[in-house]
């Protein structure tokens, strides 16, 4: 390529012969039937070669075909082009009367982009963005499209599947009428807190929960509390409300952050932490993150606090959330209530490796699936043996890319036994 190319982050340049910016639907499926090996690029937010096609290969930005946001308020849907970042997508949608069930901690990143690696909110009844999915249009190797439609035998690989499919041009999404929300913050809350109150109440207190630590310290500085206006008021007992407007990442300014102090607002400006017009999270950063059943969340928790001296010095911060169980083959959420485990690290590398080795040692038997979008070094034969549906998936793989043009290295990885 002639211009570098590089993930959000920075960590990751792309070695990939040549950046494709097709700019019509056309243009896209002759371009993909035509090339021996594609990858998509949504907006870059992956933190790992997941999107890397090779230096044979073409990397292929979606962001130049012309966006399509079309709401049905009768069937309370969307059909949304893949490449259209959630930002836009929920202003779009609210203008409706709508909303999207729920939102990830930014809204910067492509709809596509998103599902394909399981990316989620939190909330004990929130499953990951990928659930609102109703329908997905894929080009598939030969140049076609193929529709896969929930209640098709193949819907449940077809939403997260790691770009592994076809170039996802558009998705329809489930709506529900518009909703506001409170964000409730508190402030150190002890990790005996968890035992005492159990993980499912604290974890359950509001429609999204977020608890946020550095490990400096045993426990956590921050609670964020998402409450609907249409849900009780939460009763939070277990920790001090916050005296001023915070970032989840000391130091950093609480005004990139959503409304705090409990004033009411729109769905899309209180779901993600993040306002749209900031840069999210501190910017400068690595991360990883790691799903497991979520009746293993106090003991994974106690588990890190043993060795928080390690984590702390590479740490910006640490989120844990909740996701629901989904049906998706490949979702690291897969059949179990989960518990995410999410790492905001410093930006090096060669320093965080290591630790992000000690993080998977002392979760390894809790059988943590890393997100697929984020730094981790736990083996693949590992990871594989996480998803009992894989087998379905590679059926489904096969079946509408026989040749493996969509199979970078990341994609073998996983497939490949
Ligand atoms: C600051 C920050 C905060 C984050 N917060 C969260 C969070 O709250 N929750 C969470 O779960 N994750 C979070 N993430 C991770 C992020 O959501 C994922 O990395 C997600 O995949 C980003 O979407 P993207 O469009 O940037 O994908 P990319 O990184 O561009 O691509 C990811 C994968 O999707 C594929 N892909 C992209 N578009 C298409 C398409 N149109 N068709 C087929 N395949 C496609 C790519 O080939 C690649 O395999 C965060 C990341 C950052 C940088």
């Amino acid at each position: 390529m002639t211009d570098t190319v590089t993930n959000w982050a920075g960590n990751i340049t792309y070695t990939a012969k040549e950046l494709q910016r097709p700019h019509s639907l056309d243009a896209l499926s002759s371009l993909v039937a035509g090339s021996a090996a594609v990858r998509v690029l949504g907006s870059g937010h992956s933190f790992n070669e997941i999107a890397e096609p090779g230096p044979e290969g073409v990397l292929l930005s979606i962001a130049g075909l012309p966006p399509v946001i079309d709401v049905d308020t009768t069937a309370r849907t969307v059909r949304v082009s893949g490449g259209v970042r959630y930002a836009e997508l929920a202003r779009v949608v609210h203008a409706h009367g709508l909303a999207l069930p729920n939102m990830a901690s930014l809204p910067h990143i492509s709809v596509a982009g998103s599902v394909a690696t399981g990316t989620h909110g939190s909330g004990i009844t929130n499953g990951p963005l990928a659930s609102a999915v109703r329908e997905v249009e894929i080009v598939t190797a030969d140049g076609s499209t193929v529709v896969i439609r929930r209640g098709d035998d193949r819907f449940d690989g077809a939403v997260t599947s790691l770009g592994a499919l076809g170039v996802v041009t558009a998705l329809s999404l489930d709506l529900e009428p518009a909703f506001e929300v409170e964000q409730h913050v508190f402030t150190e809350l002890p990790l005996e807190g968890l035992d005492l109150a159990g993980y499912e109440t604290i974890a359950g207190a509001a429609y999204s929960v977020s608890l946020f630590t550095d490990w400096r310290e045993p426990g956590f500085r921050q609670v964020w509390l998402k409450r609907r206006t249409d849900q009780p008021l939460p009763d939070f007992p277990w920790a001090a409300p916050a005296a001023e407007k915070l970032h989840p990442v000391p130091g950093m300014p609480a005004e990139n952050c959503t409304e705090q102090f409990g004033v009411p607002g729109p769905w899309h400006e209180r779901l993600p932490h993040f306002r749209a017009e900031f840069t999210p999270s501190s910017g400068d950063e690595l991360q990883s993150e790691y799903l497991l059943p979520r009746s293993a969340a106090v003991a994974a928790l106690t588990a890190l606090d043993g060795i928080r001296g390690t984590v702390a010095p590479v740490l910006q911060t640490c989120e844990v959330r909740t996701v629901a169980a989904d049906p998706q083959w490949l979702s690291p959420a897969h059949g179990r209530d989960s518990v995410a485990l999410h790492f905001t690290w410093i930006a090096d590398t060669a320093s965080v490796l290591p630790v992000v080795r000690q993080v998977e040692e002392a979760l390894d038997g809790f059988e943590p699936r890393p997100h697929w979008g984020k730094v981790y070094t736990v083996p693949a034969p590992v990871v594989r043996g996480r998803y009992p549906r894989l087998d379905d998936f590679r059926t489904l793989a096969g079946s509408l890319d026989p040749q493996r043009k969509f199979a970078n290295a990341f994609v073998r990885d996983v497939l490949d036994a």
